[in-house]
């Protein structure tokens, strides 16, 4: 055990007066948390030294929901209004400011639901939204359009419909359970949901994208452990953003949630002013790998309502990659992800580490800035695999094929939207020249459907 798990192990995190005389059974049991959080500027003044822009912030009519647990409010820093606990769940008045490229639905979820709360973006995996309700709530909370509105919960009905479509969508082999967060939803209803989406044959995986380990610990009980682990394989994410949220009670329930065979992940947004730098990011995947949570994802703050504030540069974003890769673990650098405006997914962006390239070379640098080649084979067959490739079944991907479409020679070319339209200008053709399927490319390749170029969706 390292010298700091072995800490966690050991203490637990000091409590604020307000909550001094509260009795440990109490403090320690998830609905004790729940209903005692804290969300009125009354309470808040009464441990925390609020600047007037918070104040702004608090009473301001119509803002996202505000609500945290005494456990996650008792690691705010009273003085310090820079302190990137509080900076993540305390309003500032800043965030009512509209700014450029602001939208309710940035990543387009809406219009990607084939039923209400499934988000089925990518070919093979969905996104089901069991719930609004979450522990606490992020100021730059992604959802904010649906989430934290306590008369808007999701029905059975509405979880019948979603069950329904997984059903008959045979192509759906991953199911992220979001929301909100799935682990506030009542342990009845997550048992149901659970058991439903095991019962269905071609669901191979099960993910669940949750905060409560962090805003919530004690929800991560050993009958939670119990109910999660009777649905392997089933994958959990954390969401940590800063050091500061990682404390003995954390520990112990990701420690709790490994030992139930649950490999864990940690997705993390890129803050200002609270994450954007090199040295706090390397502390943060030092210690998440040391809780065995590998870090998976570092988001690029979202063009969401609330969340102008919190945006850094996208150089910022490459600038900490180029300070984790090669510079510790590989297990501990995750992958930057902007999440594309308008419902394109999810897209890496990295440092450049090719630099350049000719037949049968590539040039190539290190985290060192060392530069040096690799020579490829000059007799590499990639035909000589096809045989075992038969044996593989080939999953279908109808009209996401994308870049690896044209690449297989399935496609030509992808086009946007109107491109034939526009480009055909009402051209006159000439009389020695109507025969439409010369302009077709003909293909050879074994994948080939010789299909006329066509306009992508
Ligand atoms: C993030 C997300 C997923 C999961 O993406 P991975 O890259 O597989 O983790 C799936 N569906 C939607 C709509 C998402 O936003």
């Amino acid at each position: 055990m390292s010298k700091l798990s072995k800490a966690w192990t050991q203490q637990v995190t000091p409590r604020p007066a307000i909550w001094a005389d509260v009795p440990d059974e109490k403090w320690t049991d998830w609905r004790w948390q729940l209903s005692h959080r804290v969300s009125e500027l009354e309470i808040l003044e009464t441990f925390i030294n609020l600047t007037d822009e918070e104040i702004e912030g608090i009473s301001a009519p119509n803002r996202f929901r505000l609500d945290i647990t005494p456990y996650f409010a008792s690691l705010i820093d009273p003085d310090d209004p820079m302190c990137p606990v509080r900076q993540q769940v305390i309003p500032k008045g800043r965030e009512l400011k509209a700014f450029d490229s602001m939208m309710e639905d940035s990543l387009a979820e809406d219009r990607h639901s084939p039923v209400p709360g499934l988000v089925h973006r990518y070919p093979d995996r969905v996104l089901m939204l069991v719930t609004t309700q979450c522990a606490s709530y992020c100021r730059y909370c992604t959802r904010s359009r649906i989430v934290g509105d306590a008369a808007a919960t999701f029905s059975k009905a509405e979880f019948e419909l979603q069950l329904d479509y997984l059903r008959r969508t045979p192509q759906v082999r991953d199911v992220l359970l979001s929301g909100g967060d799935p682990l506030t939803v009542s342990p009845r209803i997550l048992d149901y949901l659970l058991g439903e989406l095991r019962k269905i044959e071609h669901i191979e995986i099960i993910r669940i994208g949750s905060r409560v380990p962090v805003f919530l610990p004690q929800r991560v009980t050993d009958e939670l452990c119990e109910t999660l682990a009777k649905y392997h394989p089933l994958w959990l994410n954390i969401h940590v953003n800063h050091p500061k949220e990682i404390t003995p009670e954390l520990y112990q329930a990701c420690d709790k949630l490994s030992r139930a065979g649950v490999p864990l992940g940690n997705q993390s947004v890129l803050l200002a002013g609270v994450n954007d730098s090199v040295h706090i990011q390397r502390e943060l995947v030092h210690q998440l790998v040391q809780m065995r949570v590998r870090p998976y994802y570092l988001y690029q703050c979202d063009l969401v309502e609330g969340a102008g504030h919190f945006r850094t540069s996208v150089a910022k974003g490459i600038e900490i990659i180029e300070g984790l890769r090669g510079h510790t673990s590989g297990y501990a650098v995750p992958q930057y992800i902007i999440d594309a405006p308008g419902g394109g997914g999810k897209i890496p962006v990295a440092p450049q580490y090719l630099i350049s390239q000719a037949p049968g070379k590539v040039v190539l640098r290190n985290y060192e800035g060392f530069i040096t080649t690799y020579t490829e084979a000059g007799d590499y067959d990639p035909d000589a695999i096809k045989a075992w490739e038969a044996k593989v079944e080939k999953r279908p991907e109808p009209g996401q094929e994308g870049v690896l479409g044209l690449l297989e020679g399935e496609q030509l070319a992808i086009k946007p939207e109107a491109f034939d339209e526009i480009h055909k200008r009402n051209a006159m053709k000439h009389r020695l020249n109507q025969d439409e399927s010369k302009w077709q490319p003909f293909h050879t390749g074994e994948n080939s459907k010789n299909i006329p170029l066509t306009t992508a969706e």
